[in-house]
Order: structure tokens, then sequence, then C-alpha cells
């Protein structure tokens, strides 16, 4: 067992987990929405080819790929793992990429069929033409974000036409912003958290009728743009010839923050794969929002603060007092259990992963590999393994959705792998 009075890595189980529920009555995001996203990035992937090179390569279409890789030797796993690597996806560097450009991608799809620039049969590279970016630079598009959504919105916004605006709480690394405003977008600093750079921008968008706000929130067109990956790794999975059944379970972490983007692919995933997938979330100890939230059903809206926690860890896209609504509902039967880490696990993983496997992720996506950690080296995990068929277990197939880091700058990054290293020692080594 690897808990420890000094470290932080528990998991906590859903009771609430049914495999075998039907998606929630009160939710309205069905099998054919997430069919219509996915549409509509396939329609757009002509335009994006065109407006961001870095696209050639996959004909339009952001996608990341599925990779295999081999435990770090000092990890308490025993087995294989595969990554889902986001960490890379192009344009916003994070799982951010599909949920948020799929949103402005509607929206500039919606004005341009209404002022007759395209109908639904033309070829979307006109939406680059000068009569396209005119209408679109009439309006805003606006969002609040600790960093990665404002960097895929803001970044496919400007590049669109729109003026793009994002909202940032005081946790958004300097970095970030500098991205940003090198795209040409307006960064409107709060000295708040990421609850209150939502809320302002919100606000502010209200009384302006040319003002598109997106909600991280509330948004069904995110959380649509995100279960797209679902489709996407389906195809990935058969790609590598594993199928994924009773007799092959998959095992999917995925750190959260807000619990959008988590949710959308959790739930895309559990539409195709239905019981045969167990979706775990992983959150920072301190901003552990969305498993609060599960455990006080009874309390919508119930933030971190209440309950002591402080906000603070190094993972600034998990650092979030309150968890999405939706994505609650979308998950309160659906998810197998959080398991919750301090930063001295973050910055191990990172380390771990790098040295081992060189991968370059945030720390926030880092969090991802504390999953299997926890679910092989917890009471709880051996709990959840000991009502499993353990045949099965031993064919399951374990994802790591490692959700954020291509911008990350090299110094920033270096820093990183220096507290890794200590943090990897101090958790794996000494004892
Ligand atoms: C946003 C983000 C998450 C979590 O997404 P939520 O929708 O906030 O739950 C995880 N990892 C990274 C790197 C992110 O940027």
């Amino acid at each position: 067992m690897i808990d420890s009075p000094k470290t932080h890595l528990n998991l906590w189980l859903n009771p609430n987990n049914n495999p075998y529920s039907q998606p929630p009555k009160n939710f309205s995001i069905t099998y054919i929405d997430i069919k219509k996203a996915e549409d509509r990035l396939s329609r757009f992937a002509p335009l994006l080819e065109l407006l961001f090179p870095e696209l050639r390569m996959n004909q339009g279409i952001i996608e990341s790929e599925l990779l295999h890789i081999s435990t770090p030797p000092q990890l308490p796993i025993s087995t294989d793992l595969w990554v889902k690597a986001d960490h890379a996806l192009p344009i916003a560097g994070s799982i951010k990429a599909r949920g948020g450009i799929h949103e402005v991608l509607e929206f500039a799809e919606k004005l341009a069929l209404e002022q007759g620039i395209i109908t639904t049969n033309s070829t979307y590279t006109d939406l680059s033409l000068p009569e396209a970016k005119q209408l679109f630079s009439q309006y805003t598009i606006a969002v609040g974000s600790t960093g990665n959504l404002g960097l895929s919105i803001g970044v496919s916004a400007a590049a669109l036409g729109f003026n793009a605006v994002v909202h940032m709480s005081k946790e958004a690394k300097p970095w970030k912003k500098a991205h940003l405003r090198q795209h040409g977008v307006t960064v409107i600093e709060h000295e708040g958290d990421y609850g209150l750079a939502v809320q302002s921008g919100r606000e502010q968008a209200k009384t302006d009728p040319y003002s598109y706000f997106i909600d991280d929130e509330r948004s069904t067109s995110l959380f649509c743009g995100y279960a797209v990956a679902a489709f996407r790794l389906q195809k990935q999975l058969l790609e590598k010839n594993i199928h994924i059944s009773a007799e092959q379970p998959l095992f999917v972490y995925i750190p959260c923050g807000v619990g959008g983007a988590p949710a959308g692919v959790a739930y895309g995933l559990k539409l195709i794969f239905k019981e045969n997938v167990h979706c775990f979330f992983i959150e920072p100890k301190q901003s552990a929002c969305f498993s609060l939230q599960l455990q006080h059903l009874e309390t919508p809206g119930i933030s971190i603060y209440d309950v002591g926690q402080s906000n603070q860890t190094e993972a600034d896209g998990l650092a979030v007092p309150v968890a999405s609504e939706l994505a609650i509902t979308a998950m309160k039967n659906h998810l197998a259990g959080v398991v919750t880490i301090d930063d001295q696990h973050l910055f191990a993983n990172l380390y771990a992963l790098h040295t081992h496997n060189g991968l370059k992720v945030e720390p926030s996506a880092a969090a991802a590999l504390a999953g299997p950690v926890a679910l092989f080296n917890t009471s709880a995990g051996e709990q959840y393994i000991s009502e499993l068929n353990e045949h099965h277990f031993q064919a399951a197939i374990h994802l790591v959705w490692t959700t954020g880091g291509l911008f990350v700058p090299e110094d920033e990054f270096n820093n990183f792998l220096l507290r890794g290293e200590t943090a990897y020692q101090e958790l794996y080594q000494k004892r």
C-alpha cells in the first residue's frame, strides 16, 4: 500500500454507480447529438486544415494518438498501460481542443447559414473568405477559463475572425495569457477564482447581443464536442485489434476539473461500451469538487470551500471550486469512482511519464496516472476489483488520459521535472 500519513492518494467508490443503468432521464444529450458534433467537426475539417497548417497531416481532424506504454518500473502497478495522448492535441494542447473548438464552429456555422454565406452543401473553406470574416468580426466569443479552455476557444475563435475574449482566474499561468495575446485574443484577468471569472464573463456577455458566451459549467455543445473523443477512441482501439467486451473490459482514468471534459468523454464511452467500460476521475485533494458533489447530491452547487479545501494546487486545469451540474447529472450513476491526490503525486507522475515514456504532460494531465496506481494499491481498489470476474479483469485495457501539455514552455517544464524527481524518489524509492 502506498498510502502514508505524509502523502495523499485515495480512491472513493461511487455507491450510485450502476453499470447497467440507462442514460439519466433528465439528461437531454443523446448518441445522435454526439454523432452530429462529430459530423460538424468533419464538415469543418477542410477549413481547419487551411487555418491551421499543423492539421494537414490529419486532414483537418483534431485527434491524438493512442499509445501503448510500459509502466514506469518504480510504480506499484503490474500492468501495461495505454495512453490517450491529448497532451499533444494540436491548436489547444489539451483535451479542450475538441469541445471548445466544436462550440466555436457550431456558433460560426449558425451565423454563416443564417446570413446565407454557406449552405449545408457548401465547401466550408468559403468561411475563410473576406465576406465571412467580416460577418464574424462583428461578434465576440467570450469564455471564462483557468487556461486551457481559453486557449482552445480563444485561438480558434480569433483564427475565424471573431473578437475573442478570455476571462482568466488568478490560477492561470502567465505563459497561457501570453500565448493567447500572441494569437490576437483579449485576456481579462480576474483577482478571484475560476468560478468568479466565469460569472463575470457570463454577466458581461449578457448585456451585448453581439457577444456569445461559452459556458464551461452548462454548455451542451462543449459536452458533445468532448464526447466525440469516445467515437474516435473506439476506432483507434479497433485499429489495434482491441475489442472491448465483457471478457476484455476498458478502464479509463481522466483528470477532472469542473467535470465537463471527463464527463463528455466518459458519457460517450458509456453509450458505446456500456457496462464494459469503467470510468474513474482524478482530482486534486484541495480541489475535489466533483467527488464532493457526488457525495452531497442533496446540496447542488456545494463548494470545496464549504468543506475547507483550499483550491491550492499546481494542477491549474483542475483548480475548480464547484462541479458542473450537467457533468454531475451525466455521471452520477455511471462513474465508478474518484481518485484524489496531493501535488506530490502529480509531480512524481509527471516525472515518471517523461523519464520512462518520453511524454511531456502538464501537472493536471499527470494526475491521470494516479488512477491505476490507486485502483491497484488501495483497499477501495481491491474491493472494486474483487467484485469483478478475475479472468476478465486480467485481460482489461487500462487507459490513462493525458489531458494537456503541448504548449508548456521548456523552462517551466524543466522546473516541473526537478520537482517531480524529488517527489518520485520520496514516494517510490525510499521505502
Ligand atoms: C480542463 C482540463 C481538465 C479537466 O476538464 P474539466 O472539464 O474542467 O473537468 C483536465 N486536464 C486538463 C489539462 C485540462 O485543461
